[in-house]
């Protein structure tokens, strides 16, 4: 018996079996790529945390773990104002290869602040790998060098990417029944932080 959140659903877009592959896929890309020479995965929290933690074991390479928050304060659907908060020191980032992960790869502006602040404090190099890419709302210059799957202009939720919060332990990506929304339970929290 599957729990409540489920029902909150309307179609299932990558079930876990098709994300498992993708995964593989795109691991088995990363480590050839990087060879021998170790890197940094740097995660953007919260929406990546489930998709690097099964990244990085699929990863054959030596490599350590960072993370950096990037809040976009959100009103309907345009992103606003981005907040960066680094947790890595300084040595964890100056000279080091970089591989920069997030959830979905938008209108392209949380990357592109964060790959320029990285190499702004000294990284040799910065990678970008995203889950999920809808590439028709991008506004800034900026494709991933590695990503899992496309998708069209659809809010997703699963594997990490939340709605108010809530559906990041789906363990798939669907999108979500318009009731959803609706609900006036859930309306204070339409707009806030995002991330
Ligand atoms: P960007 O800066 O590329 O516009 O936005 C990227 C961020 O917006 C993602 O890290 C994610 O937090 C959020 N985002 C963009 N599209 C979606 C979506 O379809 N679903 C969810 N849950 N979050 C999204
Ligand atoms: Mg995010």
């Amino acid at each position: 018996m599957l729990g409540p959140m489920h029902n909150d659903i309307e179609t299932i877009l990558f079930s876990t079996e098709e994300i498992l592959a993708g995964l593989i896929r795109l691991a088995e890309e990363i480590t050839r790529d990087f060879g021998d020479e170790e890197f940094t995965v740097v995660g953007v929290l919260k929406g990546s945390v489930v998709f690097v933690s099964d990244l990085v074991r699929n990863l054959d390479t030596t490599l350590e773990m960072a993370f950096v928050s990037a809040s976009s304060y959100r009103s309907g659907t345009e992103s606003g104002k981005l907040d960066l908060t680094f947790f890595p020191m300084d040595e964890e980032i100056t000279g080091k290869r970089i591989l920069l992960a997030d959830d979905i790869l938008d209108t392209g502006r949380t990357m592109f602040a964060l790959k320029h602040e990285l190499l702004a404090r000294g990284a040799a190099e910065v990678k970008t790998c995203v889950f999920l890419d809808k590439p028709s709302r991008r506004s800034v210059e900026l494709e991933a060098d590695y990503r899992c799957f496309e998708v069209e202009d659809l809010f997703v939720v699963g594997y990490g990417l939340d709605y108010a919060g809530r559906y990041r332990n789906l363990p798939y990506v669907g999108d979500l029944k318009p009731s959803v929304y609706e609900s006036p339970a859930d309306s204070s929290k339409r707009e806030g932080v995002s991330a």
